[in-house]
């Protein structure tokens, strides 16, 4: 089986000083290798022309595919496409189709205010030794050239116009052009233990592994997803082969395995609600929201979860949900009395089956002896019953609250499954 590899060059001042963060490598390398093509190298270059062609040059050797990202814009320093038409010898041409394009997406679309002006028109000039790519969603277009049995795609900068080329232009001409392998990934999704605990866990396991199926760890916010990877020539045998190692490696964690899927977790605590038919809210103060952002980033999050108040002034805490002036005086915002409160009073204020509230000390600044920063409670709550929790978190402010909202939701899925 010929392995076919590809090469990514990003292009752009931007990206080598952090400006940018390089998202389009990782988009990419995750499309080719659901299709079978392996990124072997990621180059990342600024808008200097000699390092654009060594790149060319350099990856052309080590690549079948080679993928060229920015620079490709109407402004002085998008060097890219000039450079192209030199490097495979053409002449520039304006492509008509690319022009109607561009005046429509400019009378029609855009609609900005001001007359198009030239600069936006030569988006339509191409190398006459290219095969251009319809962008459907900007005025940049695609390009494909050949040399030496090697395919060069050069794709705009711009995140959401290159993934729209990737997925409808690149990927097809590949899969034509290519007898691609099939790669299978098989995920089981596990919560509450460390990596190296499972790794021990799975040390006879994944020695039992054949040398062409690998088993990789991806933590992340105290969750652990285990991966089983496969390759061959035919999707049906790959899946055949691998499913006996996917049950048994089911089997081994099934204590803490969530889900035997490459789920989010927000999905998860989304699908059990929705078999079950029930309804969810939040009550958050540290968390300032960012569950409520995780769940509704959900598609269909409107069958089960109904809303949220983010309480995080106090008065906000005994004003809306009904916290008791006296627990806060007492306990204090970030404490188990606390939280029980604002679940239960979310429980009354918006009328669900279940309530999630969370309160805490993020950082840097606020916390005390007694209660440091990363001090954290979290209550789950149905109208019968409560169930709390303490975290004692020791990262940034930013870490601080995605731990959180991970926890919660995960305690809550717990609960869930528990109670009904
Ligand atoms: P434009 O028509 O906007 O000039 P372009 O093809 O010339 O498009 P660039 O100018 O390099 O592309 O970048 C356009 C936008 O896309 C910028 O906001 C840039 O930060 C972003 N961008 C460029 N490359 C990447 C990348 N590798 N990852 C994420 N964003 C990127």
């Amino acid at each position: 089986m010929h392995k076919v590899n590809a090469s990514i060059i990003t292009i752009g001042d931007e990206l080598l000083i952090g400006q940018t963060i390089d998202t389009n490598s990782a988009f990419i390398a995750q499309e080719f290798n659901k299709t079978g093509v392996w990124v072997h190298r990621r180059v990342a270059v600024g808008d200097v022309y000699d390092d654009i062609r060594k790149a060319l040059d350099d990856e052309s050797v080590l690549s079948d595919i080679i993928v060229i990202t920015g620079g490709l814009g109407p402004t002085a320093d998008d060097i890219t496409k000039p450079l192209l038409c030199e490097y495979f010898g053409g002449k520039m041409i304006v492509n008509e189709k690319v022009k109607a394009h561009v005046i429509h997406l400019f009378e029609k679309i855009f609609r900005r205010p001001g007359p198009m002006l030239e600069r936006n028109l030569k988006q339509a000039e191409v190398p006459d030794v290219c095969t251009v790519l319809h962008n459907a969603r900007g005025t940049a277009p695609g390009m494909l050239f050949r040399k030496n049995g090697k395919l060069f795609f050069s794709l705009p900068g711009v995140p959401h116009e290159m993934k729209g080329l990737i997925v409808n232009e690149v990927i097809p001409v590949i899969q034509k052009e290519f007898a691609l392998p099939a790669i299978i990934h098989r995920t089981v999704f596990t919560a509450g233990r460390g990596e190296s605990m499972i790794a021990e866990l799975l040390q006879d396991f994944e020695a039992s592994l054949p040398s062409h199926i690998k088993l990789a760890y991806l933590p992340n916010y105290g969750m652990v997803k285990l991966r089983l990877t496969s390759i061959g020539d035919l999707a049906d045998a790959v899946n055949k082969e691998l499913e006996p190692f996917f049950i048994r490696l089911q089997e081994l964690v099934k204590d803490f395995m969530v889900v035997n899927d490459d789920k989010k977790l927000e999905e998860v605590v989304g699908q059990i609600l929705r078999k079950h038919a029930k309804t969810m809210g939040t009550a958050e103060s540290c968390t300032g929201g960012y569950i409520a952002h995780l769940i509704t980033s959900i598609a269909g999050s409107s069958d089960y979860y109904k809303g949220s108040v983010v309480s995080y002034d106090n008065t906000v805490k005994s004003g809306v949900l009904g916290v008791n002036q006296s627990t806060l005086s007492q306990y204090g915002a970030v404490s188990e009395q606390t939280v029980t409160e604002m679940a239960n009073g979310l429980l009354k204020t918006i009328g669900t089956d279940f309530a999630l509230a969370t309160s805490g000390i993020m950082g840097p600044g606020g916390g005390t002896p007694e209660k440091p920063v990363g001090t954290v409670w979290i209550a789950v709550a149905t109208a019968v019953k409560t169930e709390t929790l303490q975290l004692n978190l020791r990262f940034d402010r930013e870490r601080n609250i995605h731990m959180t909202a991970a926890a919660a939701l995960d305690f809550l899925r717990k609960f869930i499954l528990a109670n009904t």
